[in-house]
């Protein structure tokens, strides 16, 4: 028998608690420690069992409340403590969610674990505004880049240029960087009115949707709260036709 617990790297999914998969909720109801994020909606919590121990470990976008370093030591101090540890992220644990790097870090240390795949907000928050990443005829591929780069940063990492031709891009953890990415986009020779749209708090009962142009969209969404993401691409427009969302009004 391993003198340590199991690790459950859970995806939370989007925001709306019933975008959890079942073997999500199974995870969450048998854990004896919970430790979660902001971006994992709390409510799941009520779920929890008696008794059961939770570590809020609480990071958006910036503003990491913890570093990551000793949140992985978190993690694997439970694996030491209890028997069953879920880790509960917002969307999925792999798509801008640092799974990998925790999993590593237990592993490193004799620690098992699981990945449960949660639906990630890069595709299902475009969905509930009712904008498809994909769509015949409109868009054959998307692109899901962090936002997060500072501007001022010598050389970017982000090769901006291999942009030009994307069909949609779905930006995370930019709205703080809403104005440079979409100048960079015009310079890299997107048309100044290439459709975008901002959508913050998807899937949620607080759900806003601001729809514009790569020239206008800074000054009509830059105040939207977190956690927002953005959709370029000429899908945007769909939603004219698409929007569905009883919340997005
Ligand atoms: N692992 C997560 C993403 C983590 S990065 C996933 O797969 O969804 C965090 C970013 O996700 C936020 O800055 C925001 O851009 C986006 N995001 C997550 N939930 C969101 C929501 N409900 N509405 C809008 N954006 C969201």
């Amino acid at each position: 028998m391993s003198k340590f617990g199991k690790v459950f790297l859970t995806g939370a999914g989007p925001g709306d608690i019933e975008m959890m998969t079942l073997k999500a909720m199974r995870i969450v109801k048998e854990a004896d420690v919970i430790i979660y994020d902001r971006l994992a909606n709390p409510d799941i919590l009520e779920y929890a069992k008696d008794g059961c121990e939770f570590i809020y470990v609480g990071k958006e976008d910036s503003k990491h409340i913890m570093p990551q370093d000793q949140i992985n030591e978190v993690i694997y101090q439970a694996a030491c403590k209890y028997e069953k540890v879920c880790r509960l992220k917002g969307g999925d644990s792999f798509v801008f969610g640092r799974g990998g790097e925790e999993a590593i870090y237990i592993k490193d240390r004799g620690v098992e674990f699981e990945f449960i795949p949660g639906i990630t907000s890069s595709i299902s928050v475009p969905e509930y505004a009712g904008i498809p990443v994909t769509h015949r005829g409109v868009a054959v591929s998307f692109r899901v880049v962090t936002g997060h780069e500072a501007p001022g940063k010598a050389k970017s990492q982000i090769p901006w240029e291999n942009y030009k031709t994307d069909d949609t891009i779905v930006f995370l953890m930019g709205l703080h960087n809403l104005d440079f990415i979409t100048k960079k986009l015009i310079e890299i020779g997107k048309p100044k009115d290439f459709p975008i749209a901002v959508i913050s708090r998807g899937s949620t009962k607080d759900q806003k949707v601001v729809v514009g142009t790569l020239e206008n969209i800074y000054e009509q969404a830059k105040d939207l709260p977190t956690p927002s993401l953005f959709v370029v691409g000429e899908v945007v427009k769909l939603r004219e036709q698409l929007k569905w969302f009883e919340n997005d009004k």
